[in-house]
């Protein structure tokens, strides 16, 4: 089994066409042809964590947050990240980082949290608004049913908890293949009508490249006529936070208690108590102040995030109980999800969260 095997499938798994685009999820570093001997899990990148990878012979780190973020000039021994590098290379050890892209799931950080919180009925708090297309091609009917199926395995046709949708409709193809065509139907310098099928579906723009290459080389035409539409539909599947409902309400301050609990956190900052009892709860993990105001649109009792700055505050006072739970504690049950993810798909290496702790703050 090759690191690329394990990181195909962590790109499948995780688009990363769901990112931000000021991030860098992918591979980070690393030689995808080595075989894997052990995979390392952490949500950062750090010196002591590439020392454990070396101790437990595990030759991929998979973190949460990308060790090259904002890009590198040089890589110089005598840097801290230029050292980690180094360490990195000179034990043939890969990274692989999974943020935004893997913040924006369904499943994903936020919804990590929110399910050990005995949330439910869980949604999507800030739904993308611009990450569906809508794909249209023309077909022959004989091979319609083998081109959509090509369409649907490369990920088109989704909508909610159905998938395989698309419309049709019979009409009329009209062309006229010029020298040093090959046409599938007609013949060089006659014009021809023939039968052809409207296919419409939607799709994930982050699968555009897999679902355009698979039409090209299902659809039976050497030059297949499509269109590529945006679509200003949210993409209720696909963005940032949950948000959900407990199983009745709860007091305020149990529930902050609970919290705390969970995520493993001695204080937690909030604003104003401004309800007694909490029932719909929204929360993004990392650093959402921006979604104080969606969490409030949505009637949410309480929003739990991280980074949290005095306006932040301020702003919900009155309106919504907001909770700095802490950015590392937020995002935490991440290293769970790629583990469990990792687990079911391979068995033939030893899959490690890293026992070395990687949250940056500390509390006295
Ligand atoms: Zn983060």
């Amino acid at each position: 089994m090759k690191i690329l095997d394990v990181v195909k499938y962590l790109d499948q798994l995780i688009p990363a066409g769901y990112q931000e685009s000021y991030d860098n999820c992918g591979l980070q570093v690393g030689d995808t042809s080595a075989e894997v001997t052990g995979v390392l899990i952490s949500l950062d990148l750090t010196e002591a964590v590439v020392d454990e990878a070396v101790e437990t012979h595990s030759n991929l780190i998979v973190t949460h947050h990308p060790f090259i973020f904002m890009g590198l000039k040089r890589i110089d021994a005598d840097s801290p990240a230029g050292r980690v590098i180094y360490k990195l290379i000179r034990n043939g050890i890969a990274v692989y980082s999974a943020h935004t892209s893997l913040d924006k799931l369904s499943d994903g950080v936020s919804a990590q949290l929110a399910k050990r919180l005995g949330l439910s009925n869980l949604r999507v708090l800030a739904p993308e608004s611009d990450s569906l297309k809508q794909l249209v091609v023309y077909c022959p009917k004989e091979q319609s049913q083998q081109l959509k199926d090509a369409l649907f395995a490369a990920g088109a046709g989704n909508i909610g908890n159905y998938r395989h949708c698309s419309y049709s409709v019979d009409g009329t193809g009209t062309f006229e293949p010029l020298q040093g065509a090959n046409p599938f139907i007609g013949t060089v310098g006659n014009d021809t009508a023939t039968a052809e099928e409207r296919i419409e579906m939607v799709y994930p723009k982050a699968f555009e490249g897999k679902i355009v290459a698979a039409l090209l080389s299902s659809h039976p035409y050497e030059t297949p006529a499509y269109s590529l539409i945006p679509l200003s539909n949210t993409n209720p599947d696909v963005g940032l936070g949950m948000i959900g409902e407990l199983s009745e309400d709860v007091d305020i301050e149990e529930f902050i208690n609970k919290v705390k609990q969970t995520v493993g956190i001695p204080v937690v900052r909030h604003s104003e108590l401004c309800r007694k009892t909490v029932r719909t709860v929204a929360l993004c993990g990392g650093a959402g102040a921006e979604f104080i105001g969606t969490a409030v649109g949505q009637n949410a009792d309480i929003y739990l995030t991280g980074d949290l700055k005095y306006h932040d505050f301020q702003k919900a006072a009155g309106r919504i109980v907001v909770a700095d739970i802490g950015h590392y504690e937020s995002e935490q049950f991440a290293k769970e999800f790629f583990y469990d993810k990792l687990s079911e798909n391979f068995r033939i290496f030893a899959i490690r969260i890293a026992k070395t702790e990687t949250n940056f703050v500390g509390y006295m």
